[in-house]
């Protein structure tokens, strides 16, 4: 008889508050996550397994803050073994690089001023080119970055892209506090590598650094070295590319400012002949977004 009366309760609020699911703008459940540690999601962090926010009785609507997204091409059908992880897939450049200059850290030198990390960068710029397809890294990491945004909504996750075309004018910066604002607990950044010696090939990520010099920050620059270790593993199973090195760095703008894990993935080297070529193949592109996937799933909802 409780129940009945709590379903009755239930039902009307649900609809008032618009939280039924597939409603592009809703307030989105968020395992928030600032301190840098794995954070998985847990029913009673305030959001039902459908990754939808639940408005209990009892529960004033002015209770859940409402988290602005990004317009989504499709919606999260939140369902499956990532519904309530809200991860940022952010795929690097866009087809103008933007010269004007931002700061690169949120810190200033006076906390850090052993590294390049205190200076002004350019707000975007527009990447390197494929050596045998002619093709910018830019169309490249966003085919990727729509891959793995698709892969991950199938598993129900939440996944907020920082562009959708290869016209966007948004800065590194404003491209990780969009995936701040959005309570994301992973950030990838997908890009693809140049170098002048055109026999370097394999995938290698980097991680946040030394960052202020707290030791907060020291804990969140480990834990995501630890996390990187094993994203890298993933990927080179997946791929069969040469591995290299997963790497600390207080240079990356679209690390320095967000406050969760993020991993930058230089997914090849297009300066390479044959890795070009391999890159730029769906069967490759669906090797490398396995390998990502899989990593979430076993890595890092595990952890
Ligand atoms: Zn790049």
């Amino acid at each position: 008889m409780k129940r009945v009366f709590l379903l009755v309760l239930l039902v009307p609020v649900l609809l008032l508050s618009g939280c039924i699911t597939s409603n592009v703008g809703a307030p989105t459940a968020v395992p928030l996550n600032t301190s840098g540690n794995v954070a998985v999601f847990t029913p009673d962090q305030g959001a039902t397994p459908d990754g939808v926010v639940n408005t209990l009785p009892g529960t004033s609507e002015s209770e859940v803050t409402p988290i602005p997204r990004t317009p989504q091409p499709t919606d999260a059908p939140g369902k499956g073994p990532l519904a309530g992880v809200v991860i940022c897939v952010d795929p690097g450049h866009q087809d103008t690089g933007l010269t004007e200059k931002e700061p690169c850290a949120p810190w200033g030198p006076e906390a850090n001023s052993s590294v390049n990390n205190t200076t002004m960068k350019a707000k975007a710029t527009s990447g390197t080119t494929g050596i045998s397809t002619k093709k910018t890294e830019y169309v490249i990491n966003l085919e990727i970055g729509l891959k793995l945004r698709d892969a991950l909504e199938a598993l129900g996750a939440t996944v907020v892209m920082s562009r959708v075309d290869n016209s966007s004018r948004i800065s590194n910066r404003e491209r990780a506090l969009m995936a701040n604002e959005a309570g994301c607990v992973l950030t990838f950044n997908i890009h693809c590598n140049g170098s002048d010696n055109t026999s370097v090939n394999g995938v290698e990520l980097y991680v946040r650094g030394v960052g202020d010099n707290t030791a907060e920050y020291a804990q969140r620059s480990k834990t995501d070295l630890a996390l990187g270790q094993k994203l890298l593993d993933r990927i080179i199973a997946a791929t069969g590319a040469k591995k290299r090195s997963v790497n600390k760095s207080d240079n990356y703008t679209g690390i320095n400012w967000r406050d969760h894990t993020t991993f930058i993935i230089e997914c090849g080297f297009i300066s390479n002949p044959d890795e070009d070529v391999r890159l730029n193949t769906p069967e490759y592109q669906d090797k490398l977004v396995s390998g990502i996937v899989k990593f979430v799933t076993d890595d890092y909802m595990n952890g």
